[in-house]
């Protein structure tokens, strides 16, 4: 049986009581700004901290949700009846053989745009890239070309009652936006991604830094600014969901405070005050519509956490 009160004393005990925060809402600790409040709420700073308050969590049978930049969720308005754990575990380093040891909460954009002015290439398509090491590992994130199975050697997962364990890429079984890890729910998921060793490749850092400029304005002109979580579905086999989008007239289409973009269809933005449920509701309309009109079933890229009736 699940005791969150017990957890929350272990947390006090182990002095993290200034840290531990009730009823926090998530709203604050995603890029929709969209979320209701989680039970109990903490950002983790060392790996250290990080396994002892997992451990604790799975140990008296809590819900976990973990968080790195929280780009790529849609969080219940319900919020979360468990503990979110926020990853702020941040450390890197550059072996001279272009191995990148990384803690999985670094920001991946920094990281990627630190190693590009290191001379090293291979990370040169994440310079826009928000969120963290760890949600691109897992979620396999992309863009121009590359993505993280391109890079990602091995990763040290950590799992319920055992010391952290290197796990091989090959078994992550990438694939597409797609890891072994994502396609556990999340609420079931028992690893967490530690930290990622990263092969890069030298590079000549004129055209290095000439790629990560064209990437970035690339960016700038496509994508929109605003609370959003990044592309909501996946292509299909032949198309880019924003066409289907596009083409079956939904641009601009509303539901209370959330809106298809109308300069990127992949894009649903909350334009203030909009609900997950709004968000929710828009995502079915715009699968039901492209379904109806293309006969293309839309596959949402972003995880929906939390609380969902
Ligand atoms: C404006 C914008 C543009 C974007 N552009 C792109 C893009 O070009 N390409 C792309 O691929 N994505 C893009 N995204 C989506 C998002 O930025 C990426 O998917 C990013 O990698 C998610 O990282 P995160 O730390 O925010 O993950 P979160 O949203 O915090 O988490 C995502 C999932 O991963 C899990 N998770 C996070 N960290 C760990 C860990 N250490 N161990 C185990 N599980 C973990 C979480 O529990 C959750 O289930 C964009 C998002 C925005 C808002």
């Amino acid at each position: 049986m699940m005791s969150l009160e017990e957890l929350r004393r272990d947390l006090i005990e182990k002095g993290y009581g200034e840290r531990l925060l009730t009823n926090e809402p998530l709203a604050r600790h995603t890029s929709f700004a969209i979320g209701g409040p989680s039970d109990l709420f903490i950002s983790v700073r060392t790996k250290a901290e990080f396994v002892e308050v997992a451990q604790m969590a799975w140990g008296r049978n809590v819900p976990v949700l973990l968080l790195g930049g929280g780009t790529n969720v849609l969080v219940a308005d319900a919020g979360l009846r468990g503990i979110t754990i926020v990853n702020e575990c941040r450390g890197y380093r550059l072996g001279e053989d272009g191995l990148l040891l990384a803690e999985s909460g670094v920001w991946l954009a920094e990281v990627a745009r630190w190693t590009v002015q290191q001379g090293w290439a291979g990370l040169e398509w994440a310079v826009g890239i928000p969120g963290t090491l760890g949600g691109a590992v897992v979620g396999n994130a992309g863009a121009y070309g590359g993505c993280m199975a391109d890079v990602v050697r091995r990763v040290t997962l950590l799992q319920p009652n055992r010391d952290p364990e290197e796990m091989d890429a090959e078994q992550l079984d990438y694939s597409y936006r797609m890891s072994a890890l994502k396609q556990e729910n999340w609420r079931a998921r028992r690893r967490i991604v530690l930290e990622a060793a990263i092969q890069l490749t030298p590079g000549d850092p004129e055209e290095l830094a000439r790629k990560t400029e064209n990437v970035s304005t690339q960016r700038r002109l496509r994508t929109p600014v605003g609370c959003c979580a990044g592309s909501i579905f996946k292509r299909t086999m032949q198309y880019p969901a924003g066409f289907l989008i596009e083409q079956a007239g939904l641009k601009g289409r509303r539901i209370g405070g959330a809106e298809v973009s109308p300069k990127h269809a992949n894009f649903l933005m909350n334009t203030g005050g909009a609900t997950a449920a709004d968000v929710k509701a828009l995502i079915d309309l715009v699968q039901k519509t492209v379904w109806a009109s293309f006969a293309q079933r839309l596959e949402p890229e972003i995880e929906l956490v939390g609380e969902w009736a």
